[in-house]
């Protein structure tokens, strides 16, 4: 992964994002205050116009300034921690200074870690944890039997699904959606979605 490509991943994230809307919307207006779709449409907004100056950058450079920026500009439960999520990530590419897919891994596992502290949440839970996890511990996996990029973005992208599934027979205990108890019970968990949604984007470039 170099900068190029994480400018490249900003469009294909808005894309999959503004395809989206009426989904995430209906999703987050069901179990919770329905501001997930413009919270998530404003975060990729952001992270496209800053495409000019991410391609100038080392790639956890361009990371953490993502992050840092996203922490400003999206609101909700869901800015703050795909912000971490950036920050971790880009402060393990630094620390191990290499481009292998074992780092990416690692950094990808750390930037899911960061998220979980911050919001005190684990899998289970109906949250983006429900893709995040599942994925961070199948790429770790697979870089570590060498797989190709191709075939862990392959799979990444269906356990990503999976995960987006579970959501939906789940009572929620962190979030909005943990006052509703069972009535959260037959709906997709918004940020899971959206989760989803990126992964098999930035998976589909990688394939
Ligand atoms: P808000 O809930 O403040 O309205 P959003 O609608 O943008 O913010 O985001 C909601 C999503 O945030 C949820 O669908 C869930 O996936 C995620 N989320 C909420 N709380 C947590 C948490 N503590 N840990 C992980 N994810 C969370
Ligand atoms: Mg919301």
């Amino acid at each position: 992964m170099n900068s190029s490509f994480i400018v490249t991943a900003t469009t294909a994230i808005q894309n999959t994002i503004l395809q989206h809307e009426s989904e995430l919307e209906s999703l987050d207006r069901a179990i919770g205050d329905g501001d997930h779709y413009i919270n998530m449409k404003r975060g990729a907004q952001t992270i496209v116009e800053m495409q000019q100056e991410l391609a100038t950058l080392a790639p956890d450079v361009a990371l953490n300034k993502i992050g840092m920026k996203l922490l400003s500009t999206i609101g909700g439960a869901s800015g703050p921690l795909l912000a971490s999520f950036f920050m971790g990530m880009a402060k393990i590419i630094k620390e191990k200074g290499d481009t292998s897919t074992a780092t990416y891994a690692s950094a990808f596992s750390a930037g899911v870690d960061t998220i979980r502290q911050r919001g005190k949440a684990d899998i289970g839970e109906k949250t983006m944890l429900d893709v995040l996890i599942p994925v961070a511990t199948q790429f770790t996996a697979m870089a570590a039997q060498n797989a190709s990029p191709k075939e862990i973005s392959t799979a990444l992208k269906k356990t990503a699904e999976q995960g987006m599934l579970s959501t939906k027979d789940l009572i929620a205990t962190k979030g909005r959606a943990a006052g509703l108890g069972e009535r959260a019970i037959g709906h997709i968990d918004p940020g899971a979605k959206s989760c989803q949604l990126m992964i098999e984007a930035v998976c589909n470039l990688i394939e």
